[in-house]
């Protein structure tokens, strides 16, 4: 599900020194030129050589591959690191917009800068090598005495997502977050550390670094946010009234029938995704009647012949074959010989032409869908190779993960019909079922996608401190959400730690983001297509008007602010979450009639 690309995780500044000695005479117009020349040809190589390392490194897991792929990623972090802080050179200088994008993208290629300070610089490193790896090699052990026994991660997920036994879901919730409080001394200095970074080339904390991304001042993308999510709340409303009812059903007392949900029952670590508790909560007399699993299972469906219906599918938009380094190069099935990193994801090597996929697939519904994302990833790294090396990227970073997924939801019934998977669509007496089994994971999932930055965000501006860092967290997961722990949640504990992208400092609101765009493009292209059914029953399969305004909008890259690209697909400059709203109407109406009288929210 994710993208290898011109993405930085950090920099090192040891460089930094250097280019006080450039500022003798003032630079002009043709010194940027000639800057921004070397910067593409610099960035361009070490991000070839990165993820040329970093490929072998997932396809061949050792010890020496991964300090290999370390390198690379230092080299490259560094070189842009460096960059960014001699772009503030040209700040001043008037050169032609492209090129003023191209230095504003520079200074924002970075999710954390370090101090120019080199020991600040170093602490920086080692505390974010820390965090990660706490968390990386967190694991809760139910009796000191038996190791063997011990949880990680993927052992903590299968319970919360198979268990029914509310004792032992809410003892596992407890013990996976043992694993973060360790975090938050280290992730109170990082915080210090990164902010001071990002006022050294000109921001005013890390968090407002992050907004400057979006081609909007900081406090109008919130408000942005704000107002999005105020189009899809009535919705979320009545989905978490009518899951705590069914829950209460299930589980009796340790789910309330009425206040927030507790935490630990909603099938997932974080509730952020609640599609295995769909068994609890599935509509009567709504079955889909049709398991696409058994349908690949019995026919045996080679892993090739997956990727290949993937391929046609994009084929019948009207985009060219992919390449046959494509085919040569990609990692397809689990090899037996070797360790390797199976989580799925897209690659664009030389940012030429040379993509790729890895994934170790199997006949499942969910790895059908999952080709068809990570295509779109393949797909839209092609479209824009030919821009500027600087450009080469997504609108905005919702846009990459949004456009998969935008394929993906094409993926009907009735295509399946027409790719002779299926032999006949259901009727639509059935759609309630597959409509609420889409909706538990991305209505669910949107005011978590918002909230892990509202809390960073606060705690970068320093509006949240160390001293209300747990007490802040639950109060957005309530406010949001509409969830809570089990148990008061003192700060002697820290619980965003506990949720991957916190120590691991990556930003999270293109989540939330590619989860609104998704259905607006969706909308859009359907139109496009001609269709006329309900939005869910749409598939933009075979046709060739949708395509090519997708291969518009995609060829752009990030040439030009983000507004400016949707509105090529979407005839409008704004976010729209209305269309996630008509999506799902007949399923919004349905729980009408379920929730007769009761009340929602908490
Ligand atoms: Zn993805």
């Amino acid at each position: 599900m994710t993208i290898r690309m011109l993405s930085v995780v950090a920099a090192a500044a040891a460089l930094a020194a250097a280019c006080a000695n450039n500022q003798t005479a003032a630079p002009t117009a043709a010194d940027a030129t000639q800057f921004l020349a070397t910067v593409s040809d610099t960035m361009k190589r070490l991000s070839v050589e990165q993820n040329q390392a970093g490929w072998v490194q997932q396809n061949f897991i050792t010890d020496d591959t991964e300090a290999l792929a370390a390198r690379m990623n230092q080299r490259y972090a560094d070189a842009v690191g460096r960059f960014a802080r001699e772009s503030a050179r040209f700040d001043k200088v008037s050169v032609p917009a492209d090129q003023r994008r191209e230095l504003g993208l520079l200074k924002l290629a970075l999710v954390m800068v370090t101090p120019s300070d080199p020991k600040e610089g170093e602490e920086l490193t080692t505390i974010m090598a820390r965090l990660e790896s706490t968390y990386g090699r967190g694991k809760w052990c139910a009796d000191a005495a038996k190791p063997d026994a011990c949880m990680n991660i993927d052992d903590i997920t299968k319970v919360m997502a198979d268990s029914r036994d509310a004792a032992k879901l809410r003892q596992v919730w407890e013990g996976w977050h043992t694993v973060s409080p360790p975090m938050r001394k280290d992730y109170a200095r990082f915080v210090e550390l990164s902010n001071k970074g990002a006022r050294e080339i000109g921001f005013k904390d890390t968090g407002a670094m992050w907004r400057e991304k979006y081609d909007m001042p900081a406090e109008a993308f919130t408000k942005e946010l704000d107002r999005l999510w105020d189009q899809v709340r009535p919705l979320y409303l009545k989905l978490h009234a009518y899951v705590r009812m069914k829950l209460h059903e299930k589980y009796g007392d340790a789910a309330p029938a009425s206040g927030p949900i507790p935490a630990y029952l909603l099938g997932n670590i974080w509730a952020q995704d609640w599609s295995n508790i769909y068994p609890l909560v599935a509509p009567k007399n709504a079955d889909p009647g049709f398991s696409l699993t058994e349908i690949l299972k019995q026919r045996k469906m080679p892993p090739l012949d997956m990727i290949r219906a993937g391929e046609r599918f994009y084929s019948s938009l009207g985009f060219a074959p992919l390449p046959k380094t494509f085919w040569e190069r990609s990692l397809f099935i689990r090899p037996m010989d070797r360790e390797v990193v199976c989580h799925a994801s897209a690659w664009d090597i030389d940012l030429e032409g040379d993509v790729r996929i890895k994934m170790c697939t199997e006949p499942t519904a969910e790895d059908f869908t999952t080709v068809h994302h990570e295509l779109g990833h393949n797909y839209y790294q092609r479209a824009y190779k030919d821009q500027p090396v600087l450009f080469r990227d997504s609108a905005n970073d919702g846009f990459h993960e949004a456009i998969g997924d935008t394929i993906a939801l094409s993926v009907t019934p009735e295509y399946l019909v027409k790719i002779g998977l299926l032999s006949s669509a259901p009727d639509a007496s059935r759609d309630i079922g597959l409509l609420m089994k889409r909706a538990l994971e991305k209505v669910a999932f949107l005011p978590f996608g918002l909230l892990i930055d509202q809390w960073r965000w606060k705690v970068f501006s320093g509006e949240i401190t160390p001293a209300t860092y747990n007490k802040a967290w639950w109060d957005l997961r309530l406010k949001y959400q509409g969830i809570a722990p089990p148990s008061p949640r003192g700060e002697d504990l820290f619980d965003p730690g506990a949720k991957y992208h916190v120590p691991d400092n990556t930003p999270y609101t293109r989540y939330f983001l590619a989860d609104i765009l998704q259905f607006q493009f969706h909308r859009a292209l359907a139109k496009a297509a001609g269709c006329t059914s309900p939005l869910h029953r749409c598939s933009i399969y075979e046709s060739k008007d949708a395509g090519s305004k997708l291969n518009a909008m995609l060829s752009m890259g990030t040439s030009k602010p983000w507004p400016e690209e949707l509105e090529v697909i979407a005839g409008t400059k704004q976010m729209d979450a209305s269309a996630i709203v008509d999506y799902f109407a007949p399923l919004d109406k349905w729980l009408d009639e379920q929730l007769k009288g009761q009340k929602t929210g908490w």
